[in-house]
């Protein structure tokens, strides 16, 4: 997969802005509030039609105008697209592929796909088990559209779960659904685990082997998936998952109802990264926390890759910043193949770019060489 053209108007700090990429590494380098990660942005929003910053598309329109546009010619599957979308201009907003209106914003992943690292990608390794899960559930629902739906019913349970427990010292009448919802969301839960444990195996392995090489063979970083403790092995039979979800919840039951909250399943997953045998999140620097989450992002690239046969289109939000000139050399010339692009600001640490072309950004006007 490659985006060769994008074409930007009226978008964040740009006027009308066209800009060739190249098909191996571009980065794109200026001082700060330039508009670097704005251009990123454009190209997030052509991959899933929303912004990874922002809800509001008015946010998307520069100051003073009506609307924005957004265009991409894109290779994948050894054919040509474009991809467009047009919001504001007192209109619906209009999404096309190859001039024909797409049905939803999802027909623009049927084209475009993108793993992006930004700096609040950090809280991968050092915040709680939420961040985690949130980059599981995001890969896995681009990936496996069963998990998709599975991930949306659990949640649903879930919710209505909680609120029974919140009401039923009001509404004792309410216990007696319970039972109902315990079953369903194991069985759901199920489904999560199955494809959550298998992710996590690859995850571990290419998250390794990048941490390995970016460290220069000085560290290891490992990934283990983490679920509910009455799982004696989340690749087991679906039946058997079920069965040990349930043993698990009874064993909960009395402390849902004193806490009122729903404390068993796998809602509370987590995976855990280690490096050099130790809890990443408590002893990791930061630049060692930046390689690790960095790892983890490549490795989700790699599945993509393993599972969809073409590499999404990578890119990193400012990633070199604490890195020594060692793990630098290595984001900026040995990430394989797949198109990359990187955001920098300092241009010195960039003599050691090998192959591809540098952009500078200045005030929303871009230009190369
Ligand atoms: P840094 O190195 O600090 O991360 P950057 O080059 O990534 O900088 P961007 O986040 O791309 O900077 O933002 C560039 C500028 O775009 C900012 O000054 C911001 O205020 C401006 N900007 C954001 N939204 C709009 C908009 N809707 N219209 C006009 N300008 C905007
Ligand atoms: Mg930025």
């Amino acid at each position: 997969m490659r985006l060769d053209t994008l074409f930007l108007e009226n978008f964040r700090n740009y006027t009308a802005q066209q800009i060739t990429f190249d098909p191996v590494c571009s980065v794109i380098c200026g001082e700060n509030a330039q508009g670097k990660t704005n251009l990123l942005e454009a190209m997030v929003c052509l991959s899933c039609g929303k912004s990874h910053r922002t809800r509001s598309e008015r946010e998307l329109i520069r100051f003073g105008e009506e609307g924005y546009r957004l265009e991409a010619s894109i290779h994948t599957r050894d054919r040509d697209f474009l991809s467009r979308i047009e919001a504001g201009y007192r209109r619906k907003k209009r999404i096309t592929i190859n001039k024909a209106p797409a049905r939803t914003s999802a027909d623009l992943s049927q084209v475009l796909n993108t793993v992006f690292f930004c700096p609040e990608d950090l809280q991968l390794i050092r915040d709680g088990p939420a961040a985690r899960r949130r980059f599981l559930d995001a890969s896995l629902c681009q990936l496996r559209p069963r998990y998709g739906t599975a991930l949306a019913e659990y949640q649903r349970l879930h919710e209505h779960k909680t609120r029974i427990l919140r009401d039923c010292a009001e509404r004792p009448d309410l216990v007696a659904t319970l039972p109902d919802f315990n079953l369903r969301m194991a069985e759901t839960g199920a489904v999560l685990i199955h494809y959550r444990a298998r992710f996590a195996r690859l995850l571990s392995a290419y998250a390794s082997s990048a941490h390995s090489e970016c460290s220069g063979g000085r560290e290891q970083l490992t990934v283990a998936y983490q679920t509910v403790k009455t799982v004696t092995d989340p690749f087991g039979e679906h039946p058997l998952l079920v069965e040990q979800l349930l043993e698990h919840q009874q064993a909960h039951q009395h402390a849902e109802m004193a806490s009122r909250q729903c404390l068993s399943g796998p809602h509370k997953d987590d995976l855990d990264v280690q490096l050099n045998g130790r809890c990443a999140r408590s002893y990791a620097s930061q630049g060692q926390t930046r390689t690790a989450a960095l790892s983890l992002k490549l490795a989700a690239r790699e599945i993509h890759r393993e599972i969809m046969g073409e590499y999404p289109i990578l890119l990193l939000d400012d990633v070199l910043s604490e890195l020594d000139p060692r793990r630098q050399e290595y984001v900026l010339n040995r990430l394989g193949n797949g198109q990359v692009f990187i955001t920098c600001c300092e241009e010195d640490r960039l003599h050691s770019l090998l192959e591809g072309t540098v952009f500078r950004v200045d005030g929303g006007a871009v230009t190369a060489g």
